[in-house]
């Protein structure tokens, strides 16, 4: 049990608030799943119209494995409450696999399996509970039947040429949750500084691994084989050593007095933010149409407006979680500093946090994208945060703002969600997207507060 490692300063203890059935598309339900649920009477636990017919259902998604029967958008043994039928009947223990597994996210790496937690939950939200490291013994026999695993086994891709190894990839983790926890900088520059960090460490790699356009006879990814990229052993000097050397220079020599100078220097632009957001927003707004399925070029047109419309500032803002649109003004009018110490500084650091530690950075084609979509979720956070605030007509944005706006980042926009689903469908707007990360103004636009 030794390779498992848990959260550090986190509660969990279920609540029963019914949000994990949304957190979830499809439930897919495997034999033993399906024999716990046939050996209690579960038709009586069933919506009432659809008590005749089986609670199991093909995959809509991939036609093939049998998934819990939905009924008017939700699972058929959900309540009117929102609760669980079964849980609530019948304890927590009888409810299908994937549900038992909400809200914990089981990540296996080199070093062990990672528990981590998605903050979708309210009760993670609320850091209610028994602390998680006393749920060790569960979480070990739970990792052996959970259903969704993510395996970080394989190399590590700082940057989409350049891979590091597990241990580089750790030094680099530890060196962000430092400059994260960095006191006396605001957290928007704590940020930025983990970029222009991410970005110093792959600029010495490059020189380290002779991959600079200075060199002649120098190494290309074509030639270290099929992956085309350069591999963690190439190169005069180990990625480990890269790492030793950015830290000596940017952490240890002066307390990170140059990594934020650095930071400091880089100019944002409230309109970048505004355009890239209103097409992140726009992205999963197409995702939730009712009706007819609309088309490619639809879909297209309808996103392409909506950047343009928050690239010009027109109309108002709408973010379809929060209900009802809201006025730009909203974003000057309602502030969103974090006091340090505050509940809701406390909460926001806790989430940041525990992304590192649950290895979101691993989830996409690198760490250096990882690490820039954390900077957009914090703008959306803002955003939701924001928008919640002014619906509610309050002054600043409190606690209950803040949960809210992390619960519909964690729902609608990260990486295990189905927004993913949008780019395998429409290629360009992926496309789009990477560009606009790729501008050097895209970090500091992000952290940008005036819209
Ligand atoms: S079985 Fe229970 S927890 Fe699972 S999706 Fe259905 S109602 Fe939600």
């Amino acid at each position: 049990m030794s390779d498992l490692h848990l959260p550090a300063g986190l509660n969990y203890g279920c609540i029963q608030c019914g949000l994990s059935c949304k957190m979830f598309n499809e439930v897919s339900v495997e034999q033993a799943s399906r024999a716990r649920i046939e050996e209690i009477d579960y038709r009586a636990l069933m919506h009432p119209d659809t008590r005749e017919l089986s609670f199991l259902v093909k995959s809509p998604s991939t036609g093939e494995k049998d998934v819990l029967r939905r009924h008017c958008g939700t699972c058929v043994f959900q309540r009117e409450d929102g609760l669980c039928g079964i849980h609530h009947a019948h304890g927590f223990p009888q409810k299908p696999q994937t549900c038992q597994d909400f809200p914990y996210r089981y990540a296996e790496t080199p070093a062990g399996a990672y528990i981590g937690l998605s903050f979708a939950c309210t009760a993670v939200l609320q850091n209610a509970g028994p602390a998680v490291s006393e749920q060790r013994d569960y979480l070990a026999q739970n990792r052996q039947r959970a259903n969704a695993v993510l395996n970080f086994r394989g190399a590590v891709r700082l940057t989409h040429r350049h891979e590091i190894s597990w241990e580089a990839y750790q030094l680099l983790e530890e060196d962000l949750h430092h400059i994260l926890n960095g006191v006396g900088e605001p957290l928007e520059q704590r940020l930025i500084a983990q970029t222009v960090y991410i970005d110093l460490y792959a600029a010495f790699l490059r020189e380290m691994r002779g991959d600079s356009i200075h060199r002649v006879n120098r190494p290309m990814p074509q030639d270290f084989g099929a992956s085309g990229r350069f591999p963690a052993d190439s190169g005069p000097a180990t990625d480990e050593k890269a790492l030793h050397a950015t830290r000596r220079k940017y952490i240890e020599r002066d307390g990170g007095a140059e990594l934020f100078r650095i930071a400091r220097k880089m100019k944002g632009s409230g309109g970048l933010q505004r355009a890239f957001i209103g097409l992140i927003t726009a992205f999963r707004q197409s995702l939730d149409y009712k009706g007819k399925r609309p088309g490619r070029i639809a879909t297209t047109t309808k996103i392409m407006r909506h950047y343009m419309t928050h690239a010009l500032k027109i109309g108002n803002v709408k973010l379809d979680p929060l209900g009802e649109p809201f006025d730009y003004e909203a974003f000057t009018r309602i502030p969103f500093d974090l006091q340090p110490g505050s509940p809701e500084d406390e909460l926001l650091q806790r989430f940041l946090d525990h992304s590192l530690f649950r290895k979101d950075l691993l989830a996409v084609e690198s760490v250096w994208l990882g690490q820039r979509l954390v900077l957009m979720y914090v703008a959306l956070i803002r955003w939701h945060a924001i928008g919640k605030a002014a619906l509610l007509g309050r002054p600043r944005v409190d606690i209950e703002c803040l949960r809210e706006a992390i619960r519909i980042v964690e729902l609608h926009y990260l990486t295990h969600t189905k927004i993913v689903t949008l780019f395998d469908k429409i290629p360009s707007l992926g496309m789009i997207l990477d560009a606009l990360v790729r501008k050097p103004a895209f970090a500091p636009s992000m952290m940008e507060k005036q819209l």
